[in-house]
Parts: structure tokens; C-alpha cells; sequence
């Protein structure tokens, strides 16, 4: 590997899985101590399928969910199937950091009694307002406007940033979350002339905005729901912004 830090998309489309890719889901890769490490910011739904295309998915070392919607964390049921079940054994205990209320949100999900819930395969970790490391990656977790407890991420190696929005109305976390970052990786699920609700989603042109304020160095928009036609979406967001803008597509890997 080349660069210091690798981003595959795995999944980009917005607010359930669309016909060209399943809901959120990003594989980031690093070099260190000798080994390659991974760790996967979202796992929405339909998502756990296609990692496997482009990854060993029982090779992931942590897992940052930005928020509890489905189509940012529900395949963290399947992925608790691989993991326990595995026919060579169950697979060592990996962090999930999320919303305080994960581990109970996800037992829910699969209908587990919440003790032990997803507990022996995860060890689920609140975000509370530090980095954290794990391996080479250095993750900040800031609070966003969404309907629910949502985050962005700012994730760190060597001194590369790939800023991730998760799902967010225009806030000042998201701002200082995609302050001067390589690549800002940002939702853009509403368009501009529609009654769009406040506190929810952004606009391509807000997530232009968004990147111009930021001093972001190339952004990608991401999180596109099927409805929306994502040419569209990219010229409300380059009138906005000066730099490289780009469309999330899965399989699209970026050395940042
Ligand atoms: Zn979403
Ligand atoms: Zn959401």
C-alpha cells in the first residue's frame, strides 16, 4: 500500500439501498506494526454483502457507527451471525463505537435478550467527546443536527484526514469536523427548491458550502438517495465549491 490511508466505498446510497449499491458502509485501510488494519465507518443495510467483495469481512479490526438509523448500522446483525457462528470458531471481540445506546439498539434489532445482546461479539463503546485510537487511526466523533443522536468523523493517519459527515443539517460540528481535510466525505440527500425540513439532511449546494467553509480539499457526496438523480445533486454542490468534487460510487477507492 502506497498511501497512508485507504477509503473504499462500500456502500453510498442514501437513506435505504438503492439498485447500484447498498446504504452506508465505508472500509478505511492503514499500514501498522507490520500489518494491514480496517476499520468500517457505518454498516447499514445491505452493505455486510458487498464488503465482502472487497475485503476479508472477518478481517476488520473496529467499527464507528455515526448514528442508529437502519441504513447506518442494521447489517451489524449479520456481521453478529459471522462472527459468533463462524465454523472455525467465534471470532475475537472487536470495538463498535457509537450513540450511548447502541448495544441495546442492536440486541433490539435482533431480538436478543439484552444481556449478553451483541455483547461477546462487540464491545460496544459511547462515544464521549475525545479521540479515540485504534491502530493507526486516530477517530474524532463530533455531535451533529439529525432527528437522533448522530456524529460526524474526522478520522486521522499520519497527519491525512478524511472527514465523514454521517447524516446532518449544516451545524458547526460538521464544519470543524471537515476543517482542512484531504477528503470531506459528506451526505447530500435533499435538493434545493424542495420543503425540506430543517435538521436533517443537506442539500448538494449545502454541502458545498459546507466544504468552501471548511477549507476541505476535495469532497465527495455521498449518501444520494435512488429518487434523486446525482448529477443533479453535483452541480448544486460545484457551484458551491471550488475544488474537486466527486460522486461516491461503490467499489471507488481513494488514497488519501
Ligand atoms: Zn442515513
Ligand atoms: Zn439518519
Amino acid at each position: 500500500m502506497t498511501s497512508s490511508l485507504r477509503m473504499t466505498v462500500i456502500g453510498c446510497s442514501g437513506s435505504y439501498p438503492g439498485p447500484a449499491s447498498s446504504a452506508s458502509c465505508y472500509l478505511l485501510e492503514a499500514e501498522h506494526a507490520g500489518r494491514t488494519w480496517r476499520v468500517l465507518l457505518d454498516l447499514g443495510n445491505g452493505a455486510l454483502g458487498q464488503l465482502q467483495k472487497y475485503s476479508d469481512a472477518t478481517a476488520i479490526d473496529g467499527v464507528f457507527l455515526s448514528h442508529l438509523h437502519a441504513d447506518h448500522c442494521l447489517d451489524l446483525c449479520g456481521y453478529y451471525v459471522m462472527r459468533k457462528y463462524h465454523p472455525g470458531g467465534a471470532l475475537p471481540r472487536i470495538p463498535v463505537w457509537g450513540p450511548v445506546d447502541s448495544a441495546r439498539r442492536m440486541a433490539k434489532a435482533y431480538d436478543l435478550d439484552e444481556d449478553p445482546g451483541m455483547n461477546e461479539e462487540f464491545d460496544f463503546i459511547p462515544y464521549e467527546g475525545k479521540p479515540v485510537e485504534i491502530g493507526p487511526f486516530t477517530v474524532t466523533a463530533r455531535e451533529v443536527v439529525h432527528p437522533v443522536a448522530a456524529y460526524a468523523l474526522r478520522v486521522e493517519v499520519d497527519g491525512r484526514v478524511l472527514a465523514y459527515s454521517g447524516d446532518s443539517g449544516v451545524c458547526p460540528g460538521l464544519e470543524d469536523t471537515a476543517r482542512d481535510a484531504d477528503v470531506f466525505l459528506c451526505e447530500a440527500s435533499f435538493m434545493e427548491g424542495a420543503p425540506n425540513p430543517p435538521d436533517l439532511h443537506l442539500t448538494g449546494a449545502e454541502a458545498g458550502r459546507t466544504a468552501t467553509a471548511a477549507g476541505s480539499r476535495k469532497l465527495v457526496l455521498t449518501h444520494i438517495p435512488p429518487w434523486h438523480d446525482p448529477d443533479a445533486v453535483l452541480a448544486e454542490a460545484t457551484g458551491q465549491y471550488a475544488g474537486d468534487v466527486a460522486l461516491a460510487t461503490p467499489g471507488t477507492t481513494y488514497d488519501i
